[in-house]
């Protein structure tokens, strides 16, 4: 069987780690890739199964589980329970959820990423990582 060239990012690092790409896998690599949302499996099999409708719901769990395993996509938990993925970006970005619409706003603040590196400094530590999510309802105009 010739060897397909991988068509997005999720698939070249899968088979980069030598995963076997079936054919729902790269459809599964596909959704993720194209999503610009943060969808939860549910909407990740809805995708993938307009695309083929053999693709189970069983199947996009560990799909993804295996990309997430692999730090290929990334999961988040938005407040609502819901485990949502996100192809993993070498730009950081922090999340803000707008409660009322579930809308999800990708942000970057040098104050906050400045602002935790010296709050771990002051604790001794050296920061690697953080995560953090921000709540919020819109502002209704003229209210302050
Ligand atoms: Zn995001």
């Amino acid at each position: 069987m010739p060897e397909t060239t991988p068509e997005n990012k999720i698939e070249r690092l899968c088979i980069e780690r030598g995963m076997k790409m079936t054919g729902q896998r790269r459809i599964i690599a596909r959704v993720l890739s194209d999503a610009d949302d943060h969808p939860d499996v549910e909407e990740v099999h809805q995708r993938a199964n307009a695309q083929d409708s053999r693709i189970s719901i069983a199947t996009v769990y560990r799909t993804v589980r295996l990309f997430e395993d692999a730090n290929i996509v990334s999961r988040h938990e938005f407040g609502d329970g819901r485990a949502r993925y996100e192809e993993t970006s070498e730009e950081h970005h922090d999340h803000l959820i707008n409660v009322k619409s579930g809308e999800i706003i990708e942000f970057q603040n040098q104050d906050i990423e400045a602002l935790q590196v010296k709050i771990a400094k002051e604790l001794g530590m050296q920061l690697v990582g953080h995560r953090l999510e921000l709540y919020g309802v819109p502002i209704k105009p003229g209210k302050k």
